[in-house]
């Protein structure tokens, strides 16, 4: 299938950054190489709208992958960036906003009693491995196939989100030593963790998970599987992360935790926490958290690490994240499902909407979708049409099948009826 480059403006940009840039992205899945096309270069975006270097006005249901929960340039954090900046951008010494931030973390997530400020979710899930290895003396860790923790070495293996969409079984660059201590099982087994640990009693070191997974498109653990891995890992002294980076502080306030109550020993967050700025976070129980320098042995630092304008913009929009907004999202979720599966029904499209809280995606195949292996049986052809069709009707889509949409408190009933609007056509397309 070919594409109409109708994005001239964009294209010229990206025919430049490709001169400077590897693929002309900073981010792989930005290139849009699974559904093809010019990716579009986002000029500016103002509440539940992108507009692009052409001027064109998408509604958005990415949320610059998720952080935008309030929409684009939400007139408190704005304000409260700007107040910031006004005072000076960093300092590398600690900060009144940073303690801000930490104490807002712990006060909504009940089992993160302490917690480290890092920039990116990546330096957070890293930080996590590595505390939990210094913690337990042990050297094996479990990941689940199609989990996404970020770029970390150890857990580039068999990684949802960009390596799922661009085919990748693992990385070059990964030697077997970064990655031979690495145990991945299939999402939502709870048998294959049982075997894990009884194949490898007291070398587990942590099982990471994502509390619901968001990176093969969205799939929810099933029932009873946070708590059990929990006990397994319990029974084995190993420990339970739960990495919150996508569902942290977007499906409720204390995130997935908030949903399914089952109490991680260390968790990781990022996106929302940032509120648009470079801000992440891992913390949880105080005996393990108290073992990181300079409290304790395990070394972990950051020049930019709680960055007064980050921890400000983050405060700013954690603050204005009450249970009302939750319920905003939920009944706007709900109600784009429902627009999405009308659509595709009238279509006769085979597909599943699948959620986890606000969270959702759409995978077109007729099963429901629990692991790695049934994400991938999904005909993604039919999302590079639907994307497409979307795109071309002002309605900004991840550019991959693997991966969650993500709704706003902006998305008003102007932008939901625009959604609305275009789907039908898309719903043909993919048929
Ligand atoms: N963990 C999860 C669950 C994620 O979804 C992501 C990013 O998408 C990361 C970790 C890595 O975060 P970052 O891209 O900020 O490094």
């Amino acid at each position: 299938m070919t594409y109409s480059f109708d994005a001239p403006v964009s294209q010229s940009l990206f025919d430049r950054a490709a001169v400077v840039t590897p693929g002309g992205v900073n981010s792989p899945v930005r290139a849009f190489q699974a559904v093809g096309g010019t990716p579009r270069f986002m000029a500016s975006g103002t509440g539940p709208y992108l507009t692009d270097a052409d001027g064109r006005e998408y509604v958005d249901l990415v949320c610059s992958w998720g952080p935008m929960i309030l929409g684009h340039a939400h007139p408190e954090v704005t304000a409260a960036v700007r107040e910031a900046v006004s005072r000076g951008t960093s300092f590398g010494t600690p900060g009144a906003d940073e303690v801000a931030l930490a104490e807002e973390i712990v006060a909504r997530v009940a089992p993160v009693e302490r917690v480290r400020l890092v920039s990116s979710g990546t330096e957070a899930t890293m930080s996590a491995i590595r505390l939990a290895r210094g913690f337990t003396g042990r050297t094996k860790i479990v990941k689940f196939a199609g989990c996404y923790h970020g770029h970390v070495d150890a857990l580039l293996a068999a990684a949802g989100s960009g390596v799922a969409t661009l085919g990748l079984p693992d990385t070059p660059g990964v030697t077997g030593a970064q990655a031979g201590d690495t145990l991945v099982l299939p999402y939502n087994d709870l048998d294959a963790v049982r075997a894990a640990f009884a194949a490898h009693p007291g070398e587990i070191a942590c099982v990471i998970t994502e509390a619901a997974a968001g990176n093969m498109g969205v799939v929810p653990p099933v029932d009873g599987f946070n708590a059990g891995v929990r006990e397994l890992c319990r029974a084995d002294g190993a420990l339970y992360v739960s990495d919150e980076v996508m569902t942290g502080f977007r499906v409720d306030r204390a995130g997935w935790y908030g949903l399914d109550g089952v109490t991680p020993d260390l968790m990781t967050f990022g996106k929302v926490m940032g509120g648009g700025f470079p801000a992440a976070a891992f913390g949880g129980r105080r005996d393990i958290m108290d073992q990181l320098a300079p409290a304790g042995p395990v070394y972990q630092a950051g020049t930019l690490s709680g960055n007064p304008v980050a921890t400000a913009a983050g405060v700013a929009q954690l603050r204005l994240l009450d249970d009302a907004a939750y319920a905003a999202l939920d009944a706007t979720s709900a109600r784009l499902r429902a627009l999405v599966t009308e659509a595709l029904a009238k279509e006769g499209v085979a597909h599943r909407v699948q959620t986890a809280g606000s969270m959702f995606s759409v995978f077109f195949t007729d099963a429901p979708v629990r692991d790695y292996a049934a994400a991938k049986t999904q005909e993604a052809f039919r999302y590079t049409a639907f994307f497409h069709a979307m795109l071309a009707r002002g309605v900004y889509l991840p550019p991959s099948a693997f991966e969650s949409w993500f709704v706003s408190t902006a998305l008003d009933e102007r932008a939901v009826e625009r959604v609305a609007d275009a789907l039908p056509a898309a719903a043909r397309a993919a048929a």
